[in-house]
């Protein structure tokens, strides 16, 4: 069978990246996690101080060293899945922490970040057989790509989730914080002007439908 691309959107916390690391097993395609991608980004530009305490970014110091940024996926032999590294630091532990996550959705909406991401992930799906995730890769990433699917969730259930990961990693937050968490990134994601998360599904299908 030929190989093809699969695209997964939706919003953070609904089980996109289970879904994708399952298909991609099943199916022997290579998973790209697009929102480690934003995470790694945006912890090189805590390392490096440039968001404060009221989340403000040092927007053009942080554009100028994003040529100094290197991305990859190494295999991790334990898990079997592919761990994203900062420079050729295994980072996918660190991004995954809440200094990240609380502001991750506001590093997303420089649009020069986003260009070099947009342009890495097609780089790194050229060849088909690929499952990624996030929340423009339909709409924007591979609006050609021949399954695309939407996912969404309980706002109970995703903050639930992301409890599980937390607590997994020994770190302990209310679900009360976490749903805030969880919802500032949602109105983040739905309102930056570059490439926001569509979740209006008639005007997926209208987008998504074939040409006549
Ligand atoms: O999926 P995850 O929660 O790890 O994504 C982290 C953040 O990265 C999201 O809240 C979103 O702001 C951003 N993101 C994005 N576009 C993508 C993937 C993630 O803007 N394709």
């Amino acid at each position: 069978m030929q190989n093809i691309t699969i695209a997964i959107d939706g919003f953070s916390s609904c089980g996109k990246s289970t879904l994708a690391k399952a298909l991609a097993y099943k199916l022997n395609y290579k998973y790209i996690d697009t929102g480690a991608m934003y995470r790694a980004v945006t912890l090189f530009a805590i390392r490096k101080h440039w968001i404060d305490a009221e989340k403000n970014i040092n927007t053009q110091a942080l554009i100028g060293a994003l040529p100094e940024i290197e991305l990859g996926f190494a295999n991790n032999p334990e898990t079997h899945h592919s761990d994203i590294t900062l420079n050729g630091e295994n980072v996918e532990q660190e991004i995954r922490l809440m200094p990240v996550s609380s502001v991750v959705s506001k590093v997303s909406t420089i649009k020069e970040v986003r260009e070099k991401m947009v342009a890495l992930q097609r780089q790194m799906g050229k060849r088909k057989g690929v499952v990624m995730d996030g929340r423009d890769i339909g709409t924007n990433v591979f609006p050609k790509a021949e399954l695309k699917l939407f996912m969404t969730a309980d706002p109970e259930v995703r903050a639930r989730r992301r409890a599980d990961e937390y607590s997994s990693k020994g770190q302990y937050f209310s679900i009360e914080e976490i749903k805030h968490n969880l919802q500032q990134r949602d109105q983040e994601d739905l309102n930056r002007k570059e490439k926001k998360l569509i979740h209006d599904l008639q005007l997926l299908a209208q987008q998504n439908a074939p040409k006549t």
